[in-house]
């Protein structure tokens, strides 16, 4: 196994990735959070916050801390800092691996409108989709739904939003996981008709698809920005630890 590793996090995977690995003798993990909630789950082992500076404050990070390898474990929509680990990895030649999670998967009985982007998104709510709309796009992505009136929004986020915001909107500050349960009876409880979600993927956030197929509600489903070209991508946290224990 290499010495030390770097894991870009923010994730559920993120953190089981560095609950596996931390402990291991002769490795020594490092975590890194973009710093965007206000009080994160803070992973096993060392951990830095805030941004690198771009792709070459990443490089330079990764060869002033002697970094044998990266996994890019972020969110499948944080795009940016994916790009980033990318081009870093190739400027220093220290191996990258994505862990991504998959998406949602449709199931009979699903009402899915999938759309390539929040803009898309909210482009797809303007024929009068539905009255009242449960975001769950996250705080960052509400801004793209802001121009739109005559329809109610009702967010969900871990920490509150801040403007541009819509005209009629609520937020339920909140963090998964959640149950299906819960989403049913908050689907009811908010009349809502029409649900946004990016395709996160993951079982913390799936029961609000449930909750909708049980409800016979459409749901706008944002598509996933590709992981970088040419990088090898496992889909959970046990392929990546083999990964990993082979390419030491
Ligand atoms: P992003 O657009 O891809 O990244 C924007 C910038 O934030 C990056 O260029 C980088 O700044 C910094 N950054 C992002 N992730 C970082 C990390 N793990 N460690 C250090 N710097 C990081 O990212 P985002 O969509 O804003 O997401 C930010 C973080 O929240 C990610 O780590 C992600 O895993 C987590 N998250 C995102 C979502 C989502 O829906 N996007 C949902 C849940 C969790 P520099 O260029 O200065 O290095």
């Amino acid at each position: 196994m290499m010495r030390h590793l770097l894991i870009l996090g923010g994730t559920t995977e993120g953190r089981a990735l560095a609950a596996a690995l931390d402990g291991r003798p002769g490795l020594r993990v490092t975590s890194s959070l973009a710093g965007r909630v206000a009080r994160p789950r803070l992973p096993a082992g060392e951990v830095r916050i805030g941004g690198f500076g771009g792709p070459e404050g990443l490089a330079d990070w990764l060869r002033a801390e002697r970094v044998d390898a990266v996994v890019d474990a972020t969110h499948p929509f944080a795009a940016g800092i994916s790009r980033n680990a990318a081009l870093a990895s190739a400027a220093t030649g220290v191996p990258l691996l994505v862990l991504r999670r998959p998406g949602f998967t449709r199931v009979d009985g699903d009402r899915w409108i999938p759309v390539p982007s929040l803009a898309a998104a909210a482009a797809a709510l303007l024929p009068r989709r539905g009255e009242r709309v449960f975001l769950t796009t996250g705080r960052q992505g509400i801004a793209a739904f802001a121009h739109l009136d005559g329809v109610h929004f009702l967010a969900r986020s871990v920490d509150p939003p801040e403007p541009p915001l819509p005209p009629s909107f609520d937020v339920l500050l909140a963090r998964g996981p959640f149950t299906v349960e819960g989403e049913l009876a908050l689907l009811r409880e908010h009349a809502v008709d029409v649900l946004v979600t990016k395709d996160s993927g993951g079982a913390a956030t799936a029961p609000k698809l449930a909750a909708a197929r049980e409800l016979g509600l459409p749901v706008i489903v944002v598509e996933r920005p590709p992981v970088p070209e040419g990088v090898p991508v496992v889909p959970d946290v046990e392929s990546a630890v083999r990964r990993l224990e082979q390419s030491r």
